[in-house]
């Protein structure tokens, strides 16, 4: 048995607080903080030396012994610059340890080498990050120590977004006041605030690093790029939710301790569906934080897992032919005093408000379905998306049983007059206790799927940032509620107007509403008959970011400016062709420097039995050593084909100087020219002699770690 933890105790054991605020800062300070904090009031600069200070004191008696700026470039990921707490020594040699309000507030990384999109020349090298007391500074424990953690945005000397942050903050504005308008014309007078909250379901990959370590694809692509199927795959669904095996989750157990140190709210944890694969979901938080911490959520399963000889793959897709990881994104709109603008209550046909927001927010899915394709798309998330598996790249929207038949009732008739109820689930044991049952059932299939008080957006990649899927939700909805809210607070009759506009809306944006099954062929060909965009590829994604209707609306809500959504499309563009170009060169690598001569060595072993049986024995049978021999040398003959061939796309799509064009050529040119040269090598891992095969198998990689 491990050893007994209480939870209670080690909870934000390394968060810098409300009560830590609270103990340590004046009391006038603490207010003016909090008020930035929950408010969203502006931050008084003169607060922050003596937020530093005490911050910098806590850090200390905890073993700090550096701060840094934490901050989320365009690469997707988290970056930071470690600064001591020292300062310069003085003449008797000693060095005291500083953290002034200036550092707090504003850092200065060369911002050069993070992607700009051309907002930034390299020689206008400056980046400022600039302190988000919004998301709680934090301890950070590892091999380097105790280093103090502040959450910041990062932007250009000219003030332009170069981060994931910015935008999401400039986003929760936006929602806030549209949102808050919503309410008031509903009679709310006393909420303040509106906030998104979001909880982030994080699948991932667990193999043993010993392995990993054998499989350069893993290592430079953080998936696999050759491998056949071993005889079993997820076909028997004996490892979703099945028991958890030790090594796992001693695993677990580790993970779940760092996190609740860090103050993330882990929550809930299972095996996946496919071999190896297991999901973490924390309780929702406020976006802004939500976000920090699933950034923390991956660090922290990627570092934990070296600690245990395993590592974690957050890729969309590491292996083929067994499902990949995604991040199902649960968003809902909260006041500050608990109202759940997405809950229908048990009658939501008398819901007027609920019907309202509903109404807004399914046309701001259907008018921005691009945008929302393009928030999910990365590099790995193109093998899920649009692929044979879930969920797929049209845009719907799966409202449920009762609702639909609300919304059937309103278009219809024009009124709604009855909700179906949930009723009572009834087993047919007489020991077990009878359920309350959902109005709804669920709808595993769909993108953006309203399960009872919130939408799960489950496009989004297990590796991917979910700051962009949470900007575009907030903006699109503040878009929605904003045209809403012009139209009602002019009524004269608001009732009469409300109940139209509901309408309206809802027969208008009906095409969305899809409660059937999203991974067939028929919804395929009936999204087409609604003129609903089917976007597969990342590449055919990027373009929404500057279509008119999307720089008239993040311009409006001021959350990006034409030329930052610029920036990110050339980023996007760039990002592609990188990845692509990287995962080209790993299979060249491999093809080169492994499997060609692992089965050229195979072939002369074929060749020696060969010719030593024929030698040896004029009459035995060994025709099995020359069909293998002409079998592996066809496919060995194959394999340098394809290889010369990706080697040539891979070099011509290098060489294009345009982003766009040249991203579309790694789409079009070199992802077929790998998946051609995959082809070979996968049936000679089948054919040739286990010990000769360089690479553990998938057999090896998902059922034995
Ligand atoms: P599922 O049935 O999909 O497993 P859960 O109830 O376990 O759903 O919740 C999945 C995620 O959704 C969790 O992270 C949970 O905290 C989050 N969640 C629950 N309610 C809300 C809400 N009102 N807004 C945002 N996220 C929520
Ligand atoms: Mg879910």
């Amino acid at each position: 048995m491990s050893e007994v933890v209480n939870v209670a105790e080690l909870f934000g054991k390394n968060v810098f607080n409300e009560t830590v605020m609270r103990e340590r800062l004046p009391k006038s300070v603490f207010k003016k903080l909090k008020k930035t904090i929950e408010d969203g009031a502006e931050l008084d600069p003169s607060i922050a030396d003596v937020v530093a200070h005490a911050m910098k004191d806590w850090a200390i008696e905890r073993g700090a012994t550096h701060y840094t700026h934490w901050f989320q470039p365009l690469t997707g990921i988290t970056a930071e610059k470690h600064d001591s707490f020292i300062s310069s020594p003085t003449s008797d040699g000693k060095v005291i340890m500083e953290f002034s309000g200036k550092e707090l507030v504003k850092g200065e990384p060369d911002a050069s080498s993070f992607p700009s999109g051309g907002l930034r020349a390299t020689f206008e090298a400056r980046g400022y990050t600039a302190w988000d007391c919004t998301s709680p500074a934090f301890l950070r424990e590892d091999a380097i120590g105790v280093t103090l953690c502040i959450p910041t945005a990062f932007c250009s000397y000219t003030g332009e977004a170069l981060d994931k942050k910015t935008p999401l903050l400039r986003s929760m504005e936006a929602v806030d006041e549209q949102a808050l308008r919503i309410l008031r014309l509903f009679g709310n007078t006393t909420s303040k605030r509106v906030s998104p909250s979001v909880g982030p379901e994080q699948e991932y990959f667990i193999v043993d690093h010993e392995k990993y370590l054998q499989r350069k694809d893993l290592i430079y692509a953080g998936r696999t790029l050759f491998g056949a199927m071993p005889p079993k795959g997820q076909e028997m669904e004996d490892h979703y939710f099945g028991s958890i095996r030790e090594r796992i989750a001693a695993y677990m157990k580790e993970v779940n301790e760092e996190l609740w140190k860090l103050g993330v709210p882990a929550k809930t944890q299972h095996n996946e569906v496919a071999p190896a694969q297991h999901e973490l979901a924390p309780i929702y938080e406020q976006v802004n934080v939500a976000v920090d911490h699933n950034h923390l959520v991956m660090e922290i399963l990627k570092k934990v897992a070296g600690r245990h000889g395993l590592n974690c793959l957050l890729h969309e897709k590491p292996f083929a032919g067994v499902n990949g990881s995604g991040k199902h994104n649960n968003w809902s709109l909260t006041s500050d005093d608990g109202i759940n603008l997405l809950n229908p209550g048990e009658t939501p046909h008398e819901n007027i408000q609920f019907l309202l927001v509903l109404s807004c927010i399914l046309k701001a899915v259907d008018k921005h379905a691009d945008l929302l394709r393009q928030s999910a798309a990365d590099v790995g998330n193109d093998h899920r998306l649009g692929a044979n598996e879930a969920p797929p790249a049209i845009i719907s929207v799966f409202i449920g049983e009762q609702l639909e038949d609300v919304v059937d009732q309103l278009c219809s008739t024009g009124e709604a007059t009855h909700s179906k109820a949930g009723g009572t689930l009834k087993t047919g044991v007489k020991t077990l206790p009878d359920l309350s049952k959902d109005a709804t059932d669920r709808n595993r299939t769909s993108p953006f799927a309203f399960t009872g008080n919130k939408f799960e957006f489950r496009m989004v990649g297990s590796s991917d940032s979910i700051s962009s899927p949470n900007v575009v939700l907030n903006t699109i909805a503040a878009e929605a509620f904003k045209e809403a809210a012009d139209v009602l607070e002019k009524a004269e009759d608001f009732d009469t107007a409300v109940h139209d506009m509901i309408k309206e809306q809802l027969a208008a944006h009906r095409r969305v509403i899809f409660n059937g099954n999203g991974y067939s062929d028929t919804w395929v060909e009936e999204a087409e008959r609604r003129g609903l965009p089917n976007i597969k590829a990342m590449v055919d994604a990027i373009p929404a970011l500057t279509t008119e209707a999307s720089i008239n609306m993040f311009e409006s809500f001021k959350v990006f400016t034409k030329a930052e959504l610029e920036s990110r499309v050339e980023i996007e563009y760039e990002t592609y062709s990188k990845a692509i170009n990287i995962e080209a060169r790993t299979m060249i690598d491999m093809v080169g420097k492994q499997i060609i001569p692992a089965v050229v060595k195979y072939t002369t072993v074929l060749a020696d039995s060969l010719g030593k049986v024929k030698s040896a024995c004029p009459s035995a049978d060994a025709s099995v050593q020359e069909e293998l021999l002409i079998e592996v040398s066809e496919y060995l003959s194959d394999m340098k084909v394809a290889l010369s061939a990706l080697l040539d796309v891979a070099d011509k799509c290098a060489a294009i100087g345009e982003n766009k064009e040249q991203a579309a050529a790694y789409h079009s040119e070199v992802v077929p020219a790998m998946a051609a040269l995959r082809d070979p090598a996968d049936k000679l891992e089948m054919i040739v002699d286990k010990e000769l095969w360089p690479l553990p198998s998938y057999g090896d990689l998902i059922f034995e770690v």
